[in-house]
């Protein structure tokens, strides 16, 4: 359920027009400008983060409004199957509660029969996309991403692999002592479909000193996703939020990816990730103290919405961080697409989050209606998939009917 102060901004709020007057005129001019189409400022974008009362009213709407002009009513999501290969992993950040070391009793790598195993499974269920991502596992082979990417094209030459986090081509690219171009090049010509937006964080080496001194800097974040742009590879683009950072650094992060966007046009959506915090060193050295779920969270929605305008126009909400409640309630303060159905999920599992990692399309589609929006399945790269919703939905039965947790596999976090 809702808290009455969520219920009230969401359901209970008057008509943009109305919430634009009531709000402060400059205000409500900034607002105006991301509606006609204006790029924000830095300094604008600062405002919309300090927004509270009527201005928080207006921005959800202004967003909600924004939302339907970028892309209309339909909300999208994706049948897809994570596979957290490996938990095994050296990097050590401070928000992750996924990691192992290689002699813990619970590290798992997962071999190449398991892997293909869960992608036989998914297949069955419908998946169009597989998300593979794992931890930094110095055990691994040169060459094994490129290894998996072979035998899984060559037994599934369908299905669209969305794989390997910046942080995984850095450590991949130096393992093969290759450079990113031609690392990118290798894993796209071995099956490659779309890289995850991942290891982002915050876009600030400052703050990522404090999260994670060993993993991948700004620059080689940067350098990473625009090469692998270029040679073809689109991706997500992500945000982690709600741990040490200011406004002006969510700012910062959103200004990095609206100048990548403007040179490549290579992400694909914008997926702004709450930070877990329950058990992750970070929180439990008493070093962040987490805004309670809810109203921050649709802030931030709300923002990337208007901020990235129009140059990202899908923003992605996250089921898994939020609950799906609050992810649905999301759907009426910028979002537009509902992420995927996972099947397994344990990175933010592993950090306290408790909404499962498995939603099935029948659960995902009733959300969607409920908040009076049309669902529609769509392809990693949010193109149209050419079969029937209602048979994909309930033609196969082994999806069940309620959200359930498969038996567990290796997990990590990015
Ligand atoms: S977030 Fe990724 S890179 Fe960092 S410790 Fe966890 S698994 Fe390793």
């Amino acid at each position: 359920m809702l808290n009455p102060e969520l219920r009230a901004l969401i359901f209970d709020a008057p008509p943009l027009e109305h919430a634009l007057r009531q709000a402060k005129p400059a205000f409500a001019r900034i607002l105006e400008g991301a509606l006609a189409g204006r790029e924000l400022t830095a300094e604008e974008g600062l405002q919309l983060l300090d927004a509270e009362g009527r201005e928080l009213v207006a921005l959800l709407r202004a967003a909600d409004m924004a939302r339907a002009l970028d892309v209309g009513d339909t909300v999208t999501y994706v049948v897809n199957r994570n596979i957290n290969f490996t938990n095994v992993c050296f990097v050590g950040c401070q928000f992750c509660a996924f990691a192992r070391h290689r002699k813990d009793a619970d590290a798992r790598t997962d071999s190449l029969t398991t892997i293909l195993a869960k992608v036989a499974e998914a297949v069955e269920r419908g998946a169009t996309e597989i998300c593979m991502q794992g931890g930094i596992n110095p055990e691994m082979p040169p060459l094994f991403y490129r290894d998996v990417l072979i035998e899984i094209k060559r037994a599934f030459p369908d299905i669209h692999i969305h794989a390997f986090s910046p942080m995984e081509i850095f450590y991949g690219a130096r393992r093969a002592g290759l450079p990113y171009r031609e690392y990118l090049t290798m894993l796209r010509d071995a099956g490659l479909g779309t890289i995850p937006g991942t290891a982002a964080e915050i876009l600030d080496d400052e703050v990522r000193d404090v999260l994670s001194h060993k993993k991948v800097d700004v620059r080689s974040w940067i350098e990473i996703v625009t090469t692998a742009h270029e040679v073809g590879l689109r991706s997500s683009s992500t945000m982690m939020y709600g741990h040490i950072e200011k406004p002006h650094h969510i700012v910062q992060h959103i200004e990095i990816l609206r100048s990548i966007q403007r040179r490549t046009g290579g992400f694909t959506e914008f997926v702004p990730l709450r930070f877990i915090h329950t058990y992750t060193a970070l929180y439990q050295k008493g070093l962040v103290n987490p805004p309670p779920k809810g109203v921050f969270d649709l802030k931030v929605y709300a923002f990337s919405r208007l901020m990235l305008r129009p140059l990202i126009v899908n923003v992605q909400t996250s089921w898994v961080k939020l609950g799906p409640e609050l992810a649905q309630s999301s759907l009426a303060a910028g979002c537009n697409d509902f992420g995927g159905t996972l099947m397994e999920e344990q990175i933010s599992k592993s950090a306290g989050a408790d909404a499962g990692e498995y939603l099935p399309v029948e659960t995902i589609r009733s959300l969607i209606l409920g908040i009076g929006r049309t669902p529609e399945e769509r392809t990693t790269v949010y193109g149209r998939v050419p079969r029937n919703n209602a048979i994909a939905s309930s033609g196969r039965p082994s999806w069940g009917s309620g959200s359930r947790t498969l038996p567990p596999g290796p997990a990590f976090v990015h």
